[in-house]
C-alpha cells in the first residue's frame, strides 16, 4: 500500500498516520516528524529547518525532497508507505511523481482528513499546552493554515483527477477516525 495522508494543520494527521501504517504493515513516514527530530539533535539539516518551521513556513522543496528520496529509498519502504505531511507544494508532487516512476509503482489512495478552521485552531492550542510545541502559538497557527491553503490544498485537485482522493471526517474519537480512514481506503487497496 503507498497512500498519503494530507490535510490542514491539526486535522490528526499525525495521529492517524501512525496508526494506520501499523494496521497496514507499512512505514510511516513524517516529514514534520523527522524535522523535528533532526532540530532537536542540531543536525546540519535541522538546524537549516528551524527557521522555517519555528516560523510556520514551509522548509525549501530542495531540502525536503532530498531527504524524502534518501528516506523512500531505504529497505522498508519497498512494500509500501504512508506519507504524513508529503507533498505540500507543487515541486514536491513532481519529485514523488518522479520517484513513484523510478519504480515503475503508483500511490494507492491520498486520504483527506477534513476538520473545520474553529475545531483546527481548539487543538492546536491545546496541543501547544500539552506538548510545547515551538510552532503552536497562534501568530504561527494562524500562518501554517494560510500557508496550507494557499500552497496545498490546490493539490488536492491533482489527486481528484487521479481517481486515488478519497476525503474523510476528521472529527471524532481517534478510533472513529482510524475506522473511517480504513474504511475509506479499502476499494484502492490492490497491489500494483
Ligand atoms: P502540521 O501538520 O501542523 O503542519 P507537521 O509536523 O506536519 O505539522 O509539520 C511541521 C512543520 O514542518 C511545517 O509547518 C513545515 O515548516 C515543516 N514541514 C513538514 N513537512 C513539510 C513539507 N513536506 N515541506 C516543507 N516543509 C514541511
Amino acid at each position: 500500500m503507498r497512500m498519503l495522508l494530507m490535510g490542514p494543520p491539526g486535522a490528526g494527521k499525525g495521529t492517524q498516520a501512525k496508526i494506520v501504517g501499523e494496521r497496514l504493515g507499512v512505514p510511516t513516514i513524517s516529514t514534520g516528524d523527522i524535522f523535528r527530530a533532526n532540530m532537536a539533535e542540531e543536525t546540519e539539516l535541522g538546524l537549516e529547518a528551524k527557521r522555517y518551521v519555528d516560523a510556520g513556513e514551509y522548509v525549501p522543496d530542495e531540502v525536503t525532497n532530498r531527504m524524502v528520496r534518501a528516506r523512500l529509498a531505504e529497505p522498508d519502504a519497498t512494500k509500501g508507505f504512508l506519507l504524513d505531511g508529503y507533498p505540500r507544494t507543487v515541486a514536491q508532487v513532481e519529485t514523488l511523481d518522479e520517484l513513484l516512476a523510478e519504480t515503475g509503482k503508483k500511490l494507492n489512495a491520498v486520504v483527506v482528513l477534513k476538520a473545520d478552521n474553529d475545531e483546527i485552531v481548539k487543538r492546536l492550542l491545546n496541543r501547544a499546552r500539552v506538548e510545547g510545541r515551538s510552532d503552536d502559538t497562534e501568530d504561527v497557527i494562524r500562518r501554517r493554515l494560510e500557508v496550507y491553503d494557499e500552497q496545498t490544498h490546490p493539490l488536492l485537485e491533482v489527486y481528484a483527477d487521479h481517481g486515488v482522493l478519497v476525503e474523510v471526517n476528521g472529527v471524532g474519537d481517534v478510533d472513529e477516525v482510524t475506522e473511517r480512514v480504513l474504511t475509506a481506503i479499502a476499494p484502492l487497496e490492490t497491489e500494483q
